[in-house]
């Protein structure tokens, strides 16, 4: 499969150029240069597959700088320790409406079910080239989780977490501090996801691939992360009881709702994605009224969400060119949705007061869109476990008691440093661990 750049049709790249580089040169993504249509015939006979399988036949339609045998086994070694019926559970709600619980890995979020290929396929790459492996992670949350504990047993590989001080939930920034491993330095910045994100592009600039060091960005705009995506929307589709599909997903940096719209295009059952947002509504705002604005951040109670401007978005349409044929397409396949903090809020105390149940802070933009909404043939995705926003959810419903095993996390020292946005201490801390 080959690539183009969204700038420029006539930057073509294949997939070996790509793996390795995201972050973006100039604005410059990359995006299969055609979306390969997938056979109905060959779609239903797809059916019978298992998960590793399943992932191995959809993964190989788009990795070729590997052989199959060891990608498959990557994809086997990756998803050994997963019980499938856990991490990818499908549960109806009510009229062909269902949850996709994404958030069942070691970690309890979706970021689990590609981060850990991820790392995977790095550290054997790693082995193949040898070069100094340095990857960063810049988290609104949830994706410095699932890093820190994919590449946690990599003692050659170093992973640099960014995020933003304070603006993540406390069991976040403990599920991220507690892993202390040699090959792990977590930074907390004096700042929002943005400014993490900004840094990262800088030390980019200022280090620079070369014959010893290899720099790698584990972002949601990496390229293979997506494919991981593309897969469980493909998956899920096919097993759902279900005509055609729509997926309501909570949305942020766009990774997830992005994948779920190529799977779309490869000829997989989907219908429409609804793309929820909550008090940051770039995307909603974009869905609905074809209208591009930056906002400023706002902190809200599902800070994996709190993003400015999503970075995946570009892929659909190169924001210098508003194409009308992209603005049809857009229009064709999504639709959105804006939950605001303070119905968030309430959603939480009305799903508790009502079913005794207890949603996480991001899922409830996708379940409170549905029931606003009440169609059919909805699945909501569920991307985290409230378990992880208690302290705020027990801001709402004071005194509630979730059963979880997570108290461990409460007694271990955490490790982390915290800097300024002084570019230069920063560089000098990172260029002391090279
Ligand atoms: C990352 C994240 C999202 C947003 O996913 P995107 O792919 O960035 O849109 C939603 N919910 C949770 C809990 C997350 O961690």
């Amino acid at each position: 499969m080959f690539y183009n750049s969204i700038n420029n049709k006539l930057d073509v790249k294949k997939f070996s150029d790509i793996f390795f580089s995201s972050i973006p040169k100039n604005k410059t993504l990359f995006f299969p240069f055609k979306i390969l249509k997938i056979k109905k015939f060959q779609i239903s006979s797809f059916k019978k597959l298992n998960y590793v399988d399943f992932a191995f036949s959809i993964s190989r339609l788009f990795i070729n700088n590997i052989s199959e045998e060891d990608l498959y086994n990557i994809i086997k070694e990756s998803y050994n320790d997963f019980n499938f019926n856990m991490v990818l559970n499908i549960n109806k709600i009510f009229n062909n409406n269902f949850f996709l619980n994404l958030n069942n890995g070691p970690t309890l979020t979706f970021k689990d079910i590609a981060m850990i290929p991820l790392s995977n396929i790095l550290n054997f790459f790693s082995k193949k080239i040898n070069k100094n492996f340095l990857i960063f992670c810049a988290t609104s949350g949830d994706t410095g989780s699932a890093a820190n504990n994919s590449f946690k047993n990599f003692d050659k590989i170093k992973l640099f977490t960014f995020y933003p001080f304070n603006m993540i939930s406390n069991i976040q920034r403990k599920q991220i501090t507690t892993l202390i491993k040699k090959n792990i330095k977590n930074i907390s910045i004096l700042g929002n996801f943005d400014t993490s994100q900004f840094l990262i592009k800088k030390i980019f600039e200022n280090i620079k691939n070369n014959k010893k060091i290899f720099l790698i960005s584990v972002n949601s705009i990496n390229w293979f992360r997506i494919i991981m995506q593309i897969i469980y929307y493909c998956f899920c589709s096919l097993n759902i009881d279900n005509e055609k599909t729509n997926f309501i997903i909570p949305s942020g940096n766009f990774g997830n709702s992005l994948s779920a719209f190529i799977a779309k295009k490869m000829g997989f059952p989907i219908n429409k994605i609804i793309t929820c947002t909550n008090d940051n509504f770039f995307l909603d705002n974009f869905i609905k009224n074809n209208i591009i604005k930056d906002y400023s951040l706002k902190k809200t109670i599902s800070p994996s969400i709190d993003i400015s401007i999503p970075s995946n978005f570009l892929r659909l349409v190169s924001c210098n060119n508003l194409k009308k044929s992209k603005m049809n397409e857009v229009n064709k396949n999504f639709f959105s949705d804006n939950i605001n903090n303070k119905n968030i809020i309430s959603s939480i105390e009305y799903f508790y007061n009502k079913y005794k149940k207890i949603y996480d802070p991001h899922t409830i933009t996708s379940l409170t869109s549905l029931i606003k909404n009440e169609k059919k043939n909805n699945v909501v995705v569920s991307t985290s476990y409230p378990i992880k926003f208690i302290f705020s959810i027990k801001k709402i419903i004071p005194g509630l008691k979730i059963k979880f095993n997570i108290k461990k996390l409460f007694f271990l020292n955490e490790k982390y440093k915290i800097f300024s946005q002084n570019f230069n201490i920063l560089i000098n801390f990172i260029k002391k661990q090279i």
